[in-house]
């Protein structure tokens, strides 16, 4: 032992450990990783442990110890229903010793620090909640509790429609507060605009308070902003109704305390939320973009895409345009709304919500259609969207190219939030690619199909389309006609115009014949300067009148052309049944063909045609001239 005058006398082990034994004080020793390495018998009993010694057990098993008790400063616990003073000293970085004694309390200390227990316990549950629901829920309990409040209300602030909507009602009827709360009303307001609580000691006497809470007998009134940072997301407001007992200073600071606290947690929830949203679309657009990537044909392809706008948006009207580079224009070819489809338009370039949004290469969001429309569009030029109070409308992109725009539209202001337009951004790029590619299958199927001169059928596609018409035909005894004509002399036109020339007669025979055919009659072309045409539901009476009519339509007036009038005819030949079965197309082919011949060889510039009476049976009518 260093008996040296400026050293402290240690006492030895023993001795320490006898009076630590003694002490009418709780006294826990603790090493440096404040592992307890020795614990008294009145620690024991204070801090009412049972069964094994917490020896090498860490100190906040058994202490409700948290970082910010770490200095060496006394703090002051709860335990059980008393208050106790912590007095803790640190030997160096050994070990600290934790006196533990009971403290001269008041009722206010008590309950001062349970306050802060209960705060501590509220951020907790609120922090981790995700849940907006249970968020409201507990915040609005703990808050009566904390601020031992009568009645309360807990009230979320909506922005875009300016009002507030009362989500919580504790210990009062329903009926006592109009939800939503729309500006004006209740002294709630002052506080959503400037962000500051308010005690209100005399509420029977203020001027802006609600009737129905004044009957209920409420006296005082304190309310704070729920919010994060300097956006108000909403209010705690708490009610007592027995006289003389005011709200304090404390309160409002626990309380503000409180609706920052919830303030955070519901942003996380909101955000949370939001997340999942976005994953869900997300989602949905891939669903979808499978779904449009399949469709080739337009129609189809068009309906897939209001289909996955419906699935992802609010969707009361719908619209697809496509940009027509070539004639600067912007065609409406599916567009919807409440009314049902409307018929295909054309708008020049720049026109309309769509030809705007094409020409300007942008995406568009308006909330409150009806003063923003007339702010970018100028007053009553814009029909298409006069329904609608909040439109989204993007533009559909491949590369820089664009294909065209879409638009969704809600008859509600405010329906869209800039998420929204995102998810559209991405269902109007899908949208591009699949538009393309069936733009690309329709005309590839086109060539297939179509005469690139005459823009008529091909002989190929004519069989395919003869075909289904001769087998309906046959299964329902219907009548059916097929004619076959051919120009006269037109190696002639072709020596005297030249073959360019010749061409353009092509067309507009082909033209002509169009002009002169139902709907249902096809027309195609066979081969050279021939033409074929089918006519179901056609008797031979009928189609003498048809084919006459074609033949003055063709040959009557001379094809105008750059190298002047070029005078033609046709020859055509016809075979005609009234009620068929068992017909074939060669056969009826055959025998218009042999009409075709008999037509020529009579001098040209005429019409024979075949009565079939029955087919199957060889029943060859009267040849017939005009
Ligand atoms: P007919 O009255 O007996 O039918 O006499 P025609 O001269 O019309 O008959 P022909 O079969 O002798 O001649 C048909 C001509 O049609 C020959 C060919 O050069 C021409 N032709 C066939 N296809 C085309 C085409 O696509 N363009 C042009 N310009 N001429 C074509
Ligand atoms: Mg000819
Ligand atoms: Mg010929």
């Amino acid at each position: 032992m260093d008996h040296a005058g400026h050293n402290r006398i240690l006492p030895d082990s023993s001795l320490w450990e006898a009076l630590v034994a003694m002490s009418s004080d709780g006294v826990v020793i603790t090493d440096a990783n404040d592992r307890i390495t020795l614990i008294n018998p009145t620690a024991t009993r204070l801090l009412d442990i049972q069964g094994d010694s917490p020896v090498g057990r860490h100190i906040t098993d058994i202490l409700p110890l948290t970082s910010h008790d770490d200095d060496d400063d006394d703090t002051q616990i709860i335990i059980g229903d008393d208050v106790y003073t912590l007095c803790r000293t640190t030997r160096g970085d050994q070990d600290t010793m934790l006196l533990i004694q009971p403290t001269q309390h008041t009722n206010d200390v008590v309950r001062q620090l349970h306050r802060e227990q209960q705060l501590r316990q509220l951020t907790m549950d609120v922090s981790s909640a995700l849940d907006i629901d249970t968020i409201l829920e507990r915040v609005a309990q703990m808050s009566m509790e904390l601020i031992d409040a009568d009645s309360g209300t807990l009230s979320l602030y909506n922005s875009d429609h300016d009002y507030l909507l009362t989500t919580r009602i504790i210990n009062l009827p329903p009926s006592s507060i109009p939800s939503p709360l729309y500006r004006g009303s209740g002294v709630i307001w002052d506080l959503i605009d400037t962000g500051r609580s308010a005690i209100i000691n005399n509420y029977q006497h203020e001027p802006k308070a609600l009737p129905s809470l004044i009957a209920l007998g409420v006296r005082v009134v304190i309310a704070v902003p729920v919010r994060i940072s300097n956006q108000i997301l909403g209010a705690i407001s708490l009610y007592r109704v027995t006289p003389g007992r005011m709200f304090s200073r404390h309160d409002r600071e626990l309380l503000e305390m409180i609706g920052l606290q919830t303030g955070i947690a519901l942003q996380n929830a909101r955000l949370y939320e939001e997340a999942i949203h976005e994953s869900r679309r997300r989602h949905k657009l891939y669903a979808a973009s499978v779904e449009i990537g399949a469709a080739l044909d337009m129609e189809d392809l068009y309906q897939a895409i209001h289909r996955a706008a419906c699935h992802m948006l609010v969707c009361d009207s719908f619209a697809i345009a496509l940009y027509d580079k070539q004639s600067q224009e912007v065609a409406y070819v599916y567009t919807v709304d409440h009314q049902g489809r409307w018929p295909a338009r054309r708008v020049p370039l720049g026109h309309g919500l769509l030809g705007h949004v094409i020409h300007t290469d942008t995406s568009l969001r308006l909330s409150n259609s009806d003063t923003e429309i007339e702010r970018i569009f100028g007053v009553g030029t814009h029909s298409d969207i006069a329904m609608s109070r909040s439109i989204l409308a993007t533009v559909m992109h491949t590369g820089d190219q664009i294909v065209g725009a879409i638009t969704v539209q809600s008859q509600a202001p405010f329906a869209y939030t800039s998420k929204d337009l995102d998810a559209l951004e991405m269902l109007a790029s899908t949208a591009a690619i699949a538009t393309q590619n069936a733009h690309l299958f329709a005309r590839i199927q086109k060539m297939a199909t179509i005469d690139p001169l005459t823009q008529i059928p091909n002989r190929r596609h004519f069989f395919e389309i003869a075909s289904h018409e001769i087998e309906r035909a046959n299964r329902y005894k219907r009548p059916m006609s097929l004619v076959i004509f051919d120009i006269d002399r037109f190696k002639a036109v072709n020596d005297t115009y030249g073959h360019i020339a010749g061409d353009h007669v092509l067309k507009t025979v082909a033209a002509r014949c169009r002009y002169e055919l139902r709907d249902t009659d096809t027309v195609a072309r066979y081969g050279g300067e021939e033409f074929v045409m089918l006519m179901p539901e056609t008797s031979y009476a009928q189609a003498l009148l048809v084919v006459e009519r074609l033949r003055v339509c063709i040959s009557e007036a001379p094809v105008e052309s750059d190298v002047g009038p070029i005078p033609i005819s046709v020859s055509l030949g016809f075979d005609s049944c009234d009620e068929m079965f068992a017909g074939s197309l060669e056969k009826l082919l055959d025998r218009a063909d042999q009409a075709l011949y008999v037509a020529k060889r009579g001098g040209r510039n005429r019409v024979i045609g075949f009565r079939s009476l029955v087919f199957g049976h060889d029943g060859i009518g009267q040849p017939h001239a005009s």
